[in-house]
């Protein structure tokens, strides 16, 4: 029969359980169809995140077309997509796909296992994105965890799943070519390749495991000194190829792993590691709590008096709030889909902390600028930073922009990069610019008020507006 391997947010060919799995189950008479669903819908939305998805799937296509894997495209309704393979592959008997434990992904796996369901058709959804599922990492009653560091504890003794190698060879003696057969299918493609602007030259595969070689041999060392600096290349930028799949959580835990084992200086893999875990964990509370990208966590602060006033929330999303190192984290953003952790934590501190504004709006921002989104991780970050969330800290950590500021980028190095009004101010002035004197703004050609903003909030009233609102609802 027909075994059919559906790729998704898995867009590659190493270390793949679903088509590992799928390629080794394959028998004499049996054939092999690889399989893209194109969701109508899709064309409704585009943002960073999408082109950048798009882009990675065109590098994944033809990366399958060469190894002798032609991707074939269904799309229409979940019914109609898959009632057309079931009618156009009548000997259809295994079907393989890595499954999303959370959010939509969720739910369409849901649906696919449902349409199958009455079917002779034998479903293997597999785990695959995390390095422990949700359900994997569980308390001595067998209940989920809601902290961090216990949960990380128990993460590190489970021994880890290991690489899901693919028979190549096999893989391309049994793989079909039917194309002709799903055209409707394939004009969605080309549609959709349309839609792109082949902007990120960088995604796929072969660049991800390019950067995760480069990071392991070098930056990894240094990645506990350097992680907090945004000015320095410290972290390893992989989460737009984890995001994508096009680089295997798996992948990068075992050649961290096995740098390690060469090497005597562990501080800057163990550091990473619990990264990794990081992505797990979140994972695990938003399948524990599906409900958490529109509720907080924490009951007693569900039905906050959250500020309300676009043109604040404008000036954020700009970053034009006159705090040079927000605004430049607000640019990274909005120029290169990414930022660096430290800033998101600064920024999402500041909407919430010095804005008084909702998280959600926040949330909603970053889905849809990050070329690197990722449901829970976002969720669990600004659930975090709003102090709404898993973190076992108390309300009052308040970051200080200004002092964020003096101490990770204390040359303002990142903030002359993406604030280019601040270019010429004096270091002694880089993280509060409206202290300097009106001469000093001349000569720096940046003139208060005229060429960059005044802080749109005073840090210190705010800071106790915000004590004061958590307070009444704790
Ligand atoms: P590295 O420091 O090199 O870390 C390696 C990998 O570990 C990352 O690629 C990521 O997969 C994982 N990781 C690291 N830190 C975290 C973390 N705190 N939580 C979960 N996973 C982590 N990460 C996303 O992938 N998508 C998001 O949408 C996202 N939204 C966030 C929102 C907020 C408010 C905050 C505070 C954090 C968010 N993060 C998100 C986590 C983190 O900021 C990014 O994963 C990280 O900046 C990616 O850069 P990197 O690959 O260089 O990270």
């Amino acid at each position: 029969g027909t075994t059919v391997v559906w790729f998704r947010r898995d867009l590659r060919l190493h270390d793949h359980t679903a088509l590992s799995k799928a390629v080794a189950s394959l028998g004499k008479e049996d054939a092999l169809l690889a399989l893209f669903y194109i969701q109508p819908t899709l064309n409704e939305t585009f943002t960073a995140r999408h082109d950048y998805y798009y882009e990675t799937l065109m590098k994944h296509v033809e990366k399958c077309e060469e190894k002798g894997l032609p991707i074939h495209f269904v799309t229409g309704s979940m019914e109609q997509a898959f009632s057309h393979l079931q009618d156009q592959v009548s000997d259809l008997d295994q079907f393989f796909f890595n499954v999303d434990e959370t959010g939509g992904g969720a739910k369409r796996d849901q649906e696919v296992k449902d349409f199958f369901e009455s079917t002779s058709v034998a479903i293997y959804p597999c785990i695959d994105h995390t390095i422990h599922g949700a359900e994997e990492v569980k308390k001595q009653d067998g209940q989920l965890y809601k902290v961090f560091s216990s949960y990380y504890k128990q993460w590190q003794q489970l021994q880890k799943p290991s690489i899901q190698k693919i028979d190549l060879k096999k893989m391309k003696e049994y793989a079909i070519d039917q194309r002709d057969l799903f055209k409707r299918g394939t004009n969605a493609y080309q549609k959709l390749m349309e839609t792109k602007t082949g902007k990120w030259k960088y995604a796929g595969e072969d660049y991800g495991l390019n950067r995760l070689e480069e990071f392991t041999h070098s930056r990894m060392y240094d990645y506990k000194k350097n992680r907090d600096f945004p000015a320095l290349t410290g972290t390893s930028m992989l989460s737009p190829y984890l995001r994508t799949g096009a680089v295997s959580a798996r992948t990068v835990y075992h050649t961290i792993v096995d740098e390690l084992a060469d090497q005597a200086n562990a501080q800057g893999p163990d550091t990473y590691i619990q990264e990794l875990a990081w992505r797990d964990f979140y994972n695990m509370i938003y399948f524990q709590f599906p409900e958490s990208k529109d509720q907080e966590l924490i009951e007693k602060y569900r039905g906050m008096e959250w500020n309300v006033d676009a043109e604040l929330l404008e000036s954020w999303k700009k970053g034009e709030t006159g705090f040079p190192v927000i605004d430049a984290a607000m640019r990274q953003l909005n120029q290169i889909g990414w930022m660096h952790n430290r800033l998101r934590m600064a920024v999402a501190s500041f909407l919430t902390k010095d804005l008084l504004m909702d998280w959600r709006e926040g949330e909603r921002y970053f889905e849809e600028m990050l070329i690197d989104y990722e449901p829970a991780s976002n969720i669990g970050g600004w659930q975090w930073a709003s102090s709404t969330g898993t973190d076992a800290a108390p309300y009052f950590r308040i970051f200080n922009p200004t002092r964020q500021s003096e101490r990770f980028d204390a040359e303002g190095d990142f903030i002359r990069k993406y604030v280019p009004e601040l270019k010429n101010v004096p270091t002694k002035y880089i993280h509060a610019p409206e202290k300097m004197p009106e001469d000093t703004q001349e000569e720096a050609g940046c003139i208060i008020g005229k060429h960059y903003p005044k802080p749109i909030v005073d840090h210190s009233t705010m800071r106790k507006r915000a004590l004061e609102l958590y307070k009444e609802k704790g």
